[in-house]
């Protein structure tokens, strides 16, 4: 089979930023998705803001945007199920012999819409790469690091 890219766009919060989830401490946190997506500022690693943790950007993925693609992926390929036995019953139906294909159309899954809650958290911007991120500032947490760099803000 060959490769199919699925992709789809993440709708940010009022401000445009996105929920991702450290897979370290599983704290959330946002980021501008317009920053996170630039092209011209490629990277490979996030730095997660509580914990100061690295990992490649993929490990960050919030469960509803993973949930969301795992959903978008059945969907093609129930859809790509369904074209192939449907040429199949209209070429067996069409050679007048006595085994008749009846085939139901397999129902896709719903897929969910992503909306971002409008939570209590505090904009920082980092002094070092100008980035932005939203972290949830409770109580427990006396240091931020910056996402991108992983400067202690
Ligand atoms: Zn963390
Ligand atoms: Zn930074």
């Amino acid at each position: 089979m060959s490769e199919t890219m699925l992709s789809f766009t993440i709708q940010g919060d009022n401000e445009g930023y996105v929920t991702f989830t450290c897979p370290y401490c599983n704290s959330d946190f946002k980021l501008q998705a317009g920053e996170y997506q630039n092209d011209e500022e490629p990277f490979s690693e996030l730095f997660c803001p509580y914990c100061g943790l690295s990992k490649e950007k993929a490990s960050f993925y919030s469960e509803d945007v993973i949930e969301k693609a795992r959903e978008l992926a059945t969907n093609y390929a129930i859809e790509e199920l369904n074209k192939a036995f449907g040429k199949m019953a209209k070429s067996i139906n069409r050679k007048k012999g006595i085994i008749k294909m009846t085939y139901k159309p397999l129902k896709k899954v719903n897929v969910r819409e992503l909306k971002e809650k409008d939570t209590q958290e505090v904009e920082f911007q980092c002094t070092i790469c100008n980035h932005h991120t939203k972290v949830l500032y409770c109580a427990g947490a006396s240091k931020i690091f910056c996402p991108y760099c992983g400067l202690d803000l």
